[in-house]
């Protein structure tokens, strides 16, 4: 009798395991590519249990009726920074008018949004100050608070001065210990830093191979860490199974980064052909962001990106584009990744109409952002498509997003590990 109030109380969590049903009317297998009509989706806990035209419902199973919609795996984004605060700032020199706590704590409403958009999980790729990301994936996966999946780098590995440094202040000026964290200069400290970041609780490591855009005294065209620190950094990095993810623009920076065997290669912006065929020589991802032109631009206009950022920008853009297109024909593997910071969080499902525009199918862009950025995680048995044994995470749309990409931007439900975060009903 006592266990029948408790049950009647908690709906019997602890009796029987929770279980969900979604009715799918369209579901997209990004493995495959393919579209199936009608689904049944069984959830148990958090994990997908079976899927198909003809599973059985289980009974007291609660049911979510979304025959009307559009059910995909939940998105990922292979480039976010989502513990770097409040969006919009511009300038990073922002970072040094805050509290280290107060720039994690901007960063909860960062989290949220991103999940609330339909990304489960994100491969965020360093912060200011360092370990920052190391806090809110912790606090996510707690339940403290409300956001993706986080797999996170823990700093950036850059050379002192380079694309992942805090630069831009007078020489005499001391910064903090966690804005220079993972500067290293040379194999053996590179090595180091990553013993660190690995000690540390990292998921990844992010490497600076050359310039950047958006760092004060950066030049995007130049390499900047040698073959021999890039190399030193795979290594590592593959003794605690870790994978290498490298920032570079620059033809040579990039050429750098895939012979030393780096899992992907950030940006990619000034890629030529013999690294595009290096690229799909070696399997190395091409995590190409190419929507946030538009935002670069936007806050030029609007006064809050520094001058010598959209000098360093002139002429990148539209080359970038390009070259995502030549790599696309060649068949180059490109996941999907914005960069999100540059633009605003929770805006990420704006470049898949931009990867359509140059040169993807729709269903090329959905496999970028969900099987193929599951693969470069590494986490291909757990997410990237709705499979008996995955998390369930699950977003829908109402209409087809293989007829309209922009679809994406808008996304109605989403599901994170069997619990639902949107429903809205149109
Ligand atoms: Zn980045």
């Amino acid at each position: 009798m006592k266990t029948l109030t408790l049950c009647l109380l908690l709906g019997c969590q602890t009796a029987l395991a929770q279980v969900t049903v979604i009715k799918a009317g369209k579901l997209i297998d990004p493995d495959q590519g393919t579209v199936a009509a009608n689904q049944i989706i069984v959830i148990r806990e958090n994990k997908v249990e079976a899927v198909g035209a003809s599973v059985a419902i289980p009974q007291g199973a609660q049911v979510l009726d979304l025959s009307n919609m559009t059910v995909l795996p939940g998105l990922i984004d292979c480039h976010t920074h989502l513990a770097d605060g409040k969006f919009g700032e511009g300038d990073p020199m922002f970072q040094l008018k805050k509290l280290a706590s107060q720039t994690v704590l901007e960063s909860v409403r960062n989290a949220r949004v991103t999940l609330e958009s339909g990304f489960t999980t994100v491969r965020d790729l360093g912060v200011y100050r360092a370990l920052n990301d190391i806090a809110l994936r912790d606090a996510i996966n707690r339940g403290d608070i409300i956001g993706p999946r986080m797999y996170v780098a823990g700093a950036y590995i850059t050379i002192t001065g380079g694309a992942g440094a805090m630069t831009g202040m007078a020489p005499d000026i001391q910064l903090p210990w966690d804005f220079h964290y993972g500067e290293a200069n040379s194999p053996w400290e590179v090595r180091q830093k990553i013993r660190l970041l690995v000690h540390d609780g990292a998921d990844h490591i992010k490497v600076l191979s050359s310039g950047a855009v958006l760092t004060h005294g950066s030049n995007p065209k130049s390499q900047e860490f040698t073959p021999e620190e890039l190399a030193a950094a795979v290594d590592e990095a593959s003794h605690f199974g870790l994978r290498v993810a490298a920032h570079a623009h620059s033809p040579e920076g990039i050429k750098n980064a895939i012979r030393a065997g780096v899992a992907s290669v950030e940006h990619a912006t000034m890629i030529d052909d013999e690294g595009i065929a290096l690229a799909k020589q070696r399997g190395t991802y091409l995590d190409m962001d190419i929507y946030d032109e538009e935002c670069i631009q936007e806050q030029g206009r609007n006064g809050t990106m520094p001058a010598d950022f959209l000098e360093h920008d002139r002429e990148l853009g539209e080359r970038h584009r390009e070259n995502f297109r030549k790599a696309v024909k060649a068949g180059v593997k490109l996941p999907f990744g914005t960069d999100a910071g540059v633009c605003d969080y929770g805006t990420a499902g704006k470049q898949f109409a931009f990867m359509v525009k140059y040169g993807m199918t729709p269903m090329q862009a959905i496999q970028a952002a969900t099987s193929s950025a599951a693969d470069l995680i590494g986490r291909s048995d757990e997410i990237g498509s709705i499979k008996p044994g995955k998390y369930a995470d699950v977003v829908a749309v109402s209409g087809d997003p293989l007829q309209d990409i922009h679809l994406l931007e808008n996304v109605q439900f989403v599901m994170k590990e069997g619990k639902v975060y949107k429903q809205q009903s149109r």
